[in-house]
């Protein structure tokens, strides 16, 4: 088979690999319905994120099983299946406390954009549907696997409540589905940070109630200003700067909740400012595998359409030009069909 290979910043090529295969009797091997291209796969595509010489690509996956190891006993071959990014056995104590994220065997899946792909921990990592699901809700089914799941942990982490007040910072793909999922929890008040139309209308479409261009200073003098000085109950960063999670902890109410969700890169906090700010910080990689049952229930009862964060779909074959899209913002996310 060909997959996908990050050689350098720019670099992307789709080419000869293996063919994965069981290597492990707890692995499943599965045939991928669609994969995409996650806003952090730009950090190492833009040479933000160093990487050790040439990097096999994509951790976001639904498909297909097609074979599993002799100790696998939850799915089986010909079951539509999706995954989180993070592999967990749900066994382990931080799986029983909800952060399979953490899970003591976890492995991160990094060879997703390819036809085929080789999942560890098969009976933990993966949940299948009933059926297999209608072709239209493909894209949809496959954001569970992360960049929903991921605005889902956003918005929980958040402690977003019916009635909030929540102000999402940074409108990439998970940005835009954190509102979604904000909506979904009742927030009453939706703020999102955007400064590019198209996102602006899919967050109003997702249920943004305000909008905000400002960032920075200027942006929290803004939020400020829409919640009678006082900050909002939940604010939710997706993006992993220093600048937008400054933004965020400022945004908050004293007693409000921040979550963080968006890889940090060169994010460092002042422990006085930290103090005096009263808020609360939860935040990682999301413990999507938590959340997927729920989410894929609310995908095929169509209570919810994720999927319209994918404004490019391109065959797998043509996944350079998927990144590219996306660094030079020509896309909010790329879906790649095999
Ligand atoms: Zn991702
Ligand atoms: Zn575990």
């Amino acid at each position: 088979m060909k997959g996908t290979v990050l050689y350098a910043p720019g670099d992307i090529r789709f080419e000869d690999r293996e063919t994965p295969t069981i290597e492990e009797p707890t692995d499943a091997v599965i045939r991928m319905a669609a994969t995409c291209v996650c806003g952090s796969d730009l950090w190492p595509y833009r040479g933000l994120q160093p990487t050790n010489g040439p990097t096999p690509m994509g951790h976001e996956y639904c498909g297909f099983v097609e074979e599993v190891g002799g100790a696998v006993r939850s799915v089986k071959p010909g079951q539509f299946v999706v995954g989180s990014f993070a592999t967990s056995d749900n066994v382990c104590p931080h799986c029983r406390y909800g952060y399979p994220s953490a899970c003591a065997q976890r492995e991160f899946i990094t060879r997703a954009q390819a036809p085929f792909l080789r999942v560890p921990l098969a009976d933990g990592t993966l949940v299948a549907t009933a059926e297999a699901p209608s072709g239209d809700l493909i894209p949809s089914l496959l954001t569970t696997s992360d960049v929903l799941g991921t605005g889902w942990f956003a918005a929980d982490a958040a402690n977003v409540k019916p009635g909030a007040t929540a102000v999402v910072v940074g409108d990439g793909a998970v940005g835009l589905l954190a509102v979604l999922s904000a909506k979904q929890m009742g927030a009453e008040r939706i703020i999102a940070m955007s400064r590019h139309e198209a996102r602006q209308n899919l967050a109003r479409e997702f249920g943004a109630t305000d909008i905000v261009a400002a960032r920075g200073d200027e942006g929290v003098e803004r939020i400020k200003e829409l919640t009678g000085g006082i900050g909002a109950d939940s604010v939710l960063e997706c993006v992993g700067t220093q600048e937008s999670m400054m933004q965020a902890i400022r945004s908050a109410r004293p007693g409000g909740f921040v979550s963080y969700v968006g890889v940090p890169h060169g994010v460092k906090l002042e422990g006085a400012e930290l103090f005096f700010a009263h808020v609360h910080l939860h935040g990682g990689p999301a413990p999507v595998r938590r959340y997927l049952p729920h989410l894929i229930d609310l995908v095929l009862q169509e209570k919810i359409n994720p999927g319209k964060v994918f404004d490019l779909s391109l065959p797998l074959d043509q996944v350079a030009e998927g990144y590219r899209a996306m660094d030079e913002r020509r896309a909010i996310k790329t879906l790649l069909r095999p």
